[in-house]
């Protein structure tokens, strides 16, 4: 075994469930596999219902105690979280990379993301602000709090086994709830170490059951938790298919979901715009992690004044990118995350031919273990069914435009609407597409890619993305409940709208 996987705990045969300490799950075994040579890595025995039970119960009762923690005291242990984030970035990056694909830079990136979340949250436990609001009733106060919610269900997606959880639970944790982690079958290594990190804190600090783990399939113990009423939050991430699913049964129970769901993501590049700039921002929107980042570039719209010299430069470009090895630091794509992505990605090509798309770069697999895919460029029309869906794989659709409205409509004339950017240096061209008669995403950048967004923002997107918001600005409010309170210091017992109800 590597070397790192043993410092991260990771052992031949894991358990499947944590709940302050790991218990013997008695599930089905799940093997993990490595993308880049399709070799089994370790073993997972998965947790079952009855893991699933002793697990929420005791996220329940750690709950009870974690939420009479203040909150700054709350923020100080999850200070401690971002420390042996810090000690642990280098064995945890590289374990990303390995289980889920994505090249060195990425996985190391997507722990400081982590370690990012674990700052912001710190700070954050002293600023759960409440307003004040003036009472119409003389001698009234009236003021809104906020109360820390209860256990909060995270599922998350293979494409970010670590950051997607921590986005969510280093703001939980701060807002007074414990979490239940229904993390991907593909990554549950990543999940298993990561816990192993936070239960090292945890158990230091008295607290261990505030971070607790299930590891089993969507269909059995996630089935499970989206329909437990002891949940009052479900925080969801992966695909439009998944989060309509799970945004049905909570939505069902009376529960709340946060869902953040699959992107169809443009960037339209004016007749302006630093073409090489451009040029660099499409390549690690469309070709980074594999195009496997709910935020990849997938769609261009392309003035047609420059349309032609940058097809050019991005056939030049797509040709030269190394693809190999995730863990070789000159690699810059790494594999899919496995056979089923890869037949997609081949599915997807064929369609757009069929449509009447023409492969300009890539289309193909590669030969050898692993499953590796050349980048893929496909001239095509927008109203094309296949560039209406998100294929998550590196295939770029490309688009010439001549009037920016038409291609505002065309970029919006999806149903998916996370991030969206445009390269311009035209001010009122930024200024449209970022205007109410702009882009509809959640995400709008202007000279920036549609992926990579920094954590102290809200996340998240609208339309089939679900609409949820993630990490930072006010989206800890979604883990806590709002009370608003009114008290009366005088001596008179007014009514509101000046009602009167006075006995004789
Ligand atoms: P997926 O939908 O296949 O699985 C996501 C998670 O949902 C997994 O943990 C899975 O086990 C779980 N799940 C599935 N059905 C469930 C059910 N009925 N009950 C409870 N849990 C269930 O997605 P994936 O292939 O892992 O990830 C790729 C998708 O995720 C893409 O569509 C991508 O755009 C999306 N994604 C979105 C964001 C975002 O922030 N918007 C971030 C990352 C990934």
């Amino acid at each position: 075994m590597k070397d790192f996987l043993g410092r991260l705990g990771i052992r031949e045969m894991n358990s499947g469930a944590c709940n302050g300490a790991w218990l013997d799950t008695k599930g089905e075994d799940l093997v993990s596999f490595c993308p880049a040579d399709g070799q089994p890595i370790a073993t997972v025995r998965q947790a079952t219902e009855d893991d699933y039970e002793a697990v929420v119960r005791a996220a329940h009762e750690a709950f009870l105690e974690w939420r009479m923690l203040p909150a700054p005291k709350r923020g100080e242990i999850v200070r401690q979280m971002g420390l042996a984030l810090r000690e642990k970035k280098e064995d945890l990056g590289r374990l990303v990379s390995y289980e889920m694909g994505k090249i060195l830079s990425e996985g190391l990136g997507e722990v400081q993301e982590a370690i990012d979340i674990a700052d912001f949250a710190v700070g954050l436990s002293r600023q759960l602000y409440g307003l004040t609001m003036h009472s119409e009733r003389p001698l009234h106060r009236m003021y809104e709090q906020w109360h820390p919610l209860g256990v909060v269900g995270i599922v998350s997606a293979f494409n970010f086994p670590v950051a997607v959880w921590a986005w969510n639970a280093m703001i939980a944790a701060v807002c007074g709830d414990t979490m239940i982690w229904k993390p991907s079958s593909q990554t549950p290594l990543c999940a298993i170490a990561t816990q192993n990190v936070m239960n090292e804190v945890l158990d230091r600090n008295g607290f261990p059951g505030v971070m607790a783990l299930v590891l089993g399939r969507g269909s059995t113990v996630g089935e499970r938790m989206i329909q437990d009423r002891r949940i009052p939050l479900v925080s969801a991430t992966g695909s439009c298919r998944m989060g309509r699913r799970i945004g049905e049964v909570v939505a069902n129970r009376l529960g709340r979901t946060i869902l953040e769901l699959g992107g169809n993501n443009a960037i339209l590049v004016d007749e302006t715009a630093d073409l090489d700039m451009a040029l660099r921002a499409i390549l690690f929107g469309a070709v980074g992690t594999a195009g496997q980042r709910c935020t990849s570039t997938r769609r261009i719209f392309v003035h047609r004044k420059v349309h032609a010299e940058l097809v050019k430069k991005l056939v030049a470009a797509y040709g030269s990118v190394s693809i190999g090895d995730p863990l070789d630091p000159k690699t810059l794509m790494g594999p899919l995350v496995n056979e089923a992505a890869v037949e997609t990605m081949e599915q997807a090509i064929a369609e757009a031919v069929r449509e009447g798309g023409k492969v300009l770069a890539g289309g193909k697999r590669k030969k050898g273990p692993g499953f590796f895919v050349e980048p893929t460029l496909i001239e095509a029309r927008p109203d094309m069914k296949i560039v209406r869906e998100e294929t998550f794989a590196p295939i770029l659709y490309v688009f010439p435009y001549d009037d920016l409205d038409r291609a505002i409509a065309w970029h919006n004339g999806v149903d998916q609407g996370l991030s969206s950017a445009i390269f311009t240096r035209d001010l009122l061209h930024a200024e449209t597409f970022l205007s109410h008669r702009g882009s509809d995403c959640g995400i709008a950048n202007v000279n920036i890619g549609t992926s990579g967004a920094e954590i102290g923002g809200a996340f998240g997107g609208e339309k089939d993305t679900g609409g949820g918001r993630e990490a930072g600005s006010d989206s800890w409010k979604a883990y806590m409940r709002r009370q608003t309170c009114t008290i009366n210091w005088g001596k008179e017992l007014p009514l509101a709208q000046g009602v009167k109800f006075d006995l004789e």
